[in-house]
């Protein structure tokens, strides 16, 4: 079974714009925590019929590096081997796509979680990964993030010890952090898209150059088959599941109704397709079976 991209980046153009995929390795989580609301049995049925995995969630981990307007802009950090050791492959991956670290001008986040923002520091929470980018992050999350005593309102010591780290990190890189409205623009060509549930402030962004679009979706998305088979089924690592379904079937019908094209951070390698309304539901469809 692949675990792993066999790539360590992959290229396309948004208008005259470059984008740069690079992969920051795995995520992995078990299925019963992922699924935890949901009906075992069907869950099961459902991803064996797609040679998923019934007990584990593998997500890929999917870096946007994009040459735009003059400027280098990377969506999300990666999670530096902080959270898991298998998600760290960003900055080897970066040098290897030939992009210095130090040439990234800005980096957006779509949310404040481990795998998308602790790689913004080294391993030890002491020096910025890429030392000239200046760091944008959505104003809900953020508020939500850095509210003073988050680790005590947590549900679990696994909840409070990633609200005490994301603290940390949210310290160690302060006087870099702008704050964005959630559907306010970053530059000309590219803005926020408010998509909560996931986090607090999740935020999707939108890509525009010329008559080209991409839309970054952040982890709305995150399981090939789940997520578009049943959309309405909440996720574990959803902070708000009821808010995180709507939010999901929204962008659903909207990626599908606009055949707007999508980059999925956690979606099989490099998470680059279109969605696909079909009887009732919805299918992720791979950019590269789009000819
Ligand atoms: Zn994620």
């Amino acid at each position: 079974m692949q675990t792993q991209s066999s790539q360590a980046s992959a290229a396309t153009r948004v208008g005259d714009a470059d984008i740069t995929i690079v992969s920051d390795g795995i995520v992995t989580f078990p299925i019963d925590f992922v699924y935890d609301s949901a009906p075992a049995e069907e869950v099961t049925v459902l991803r064996s019929a797609f040679r998923q995995s019934p007990d584990t969630q593998t997500l890929q981990s999917n870096v946007m590096v994009a040459d735009i307007a003059g400027r280098r802009v990377m969506v999300d950090a990666g999670g530096g081997g902080k959270f898991q050791p298998a998600n760290s492959g960003l900055p080897a991956n970066v040098r290897a796509a030939g992009i210095d670290p130090e040439s990234i001008d800005l980096v957006v986040f779509t949310h404040l979680h481990p795998d998308h923002f602790w790689g913004a520091t080294d391993e030890d929470n002491a020096a910025p990964t890429f030392p000239n980018a200046e760091l944008i992050a959505p104003q809900p999350d953020h508020a939500f993030w850095s509210q003073p005593g988050l680790d005590e309102k947590m549900p679990s010591e696994f909840a409070a010890w990633i609200a005490r780290t994301t603290q940390a990190h949210l310290e160690q890189l302060a006087s870099r952090i702008r704050l964005v409205g959630p559907d306010d623009a970053i530059l000309d060509e590219i803005r926020y898209v408010p998509t909560p549930g996931h986090t607090p402030g999740h935020a999707s962004l939108l890509i525009e150059q010329g008559d080209d679009a991409l839309l970054v979706v952040g982890d709305v998305l995150t399981d090939p088959v789940v997520s578009f088979e049943r959309p309405e089924w909440a996720a574990g690592y959803d902070a708000d599941g009821a808010q995180a379904s709507t939010t999901r079937q929204n962008l659903l019908e909207r990626l599908a109704c606009e055949r707007l094209r999508a980059l999925a951070n956690h979606l099989p390698w490099p998470g680059l397709g279109y969605v696909a309304r079909h009887e009732g539901r919805y299918r992720w469809v791979p950019a590269d079976w789009a000819v």
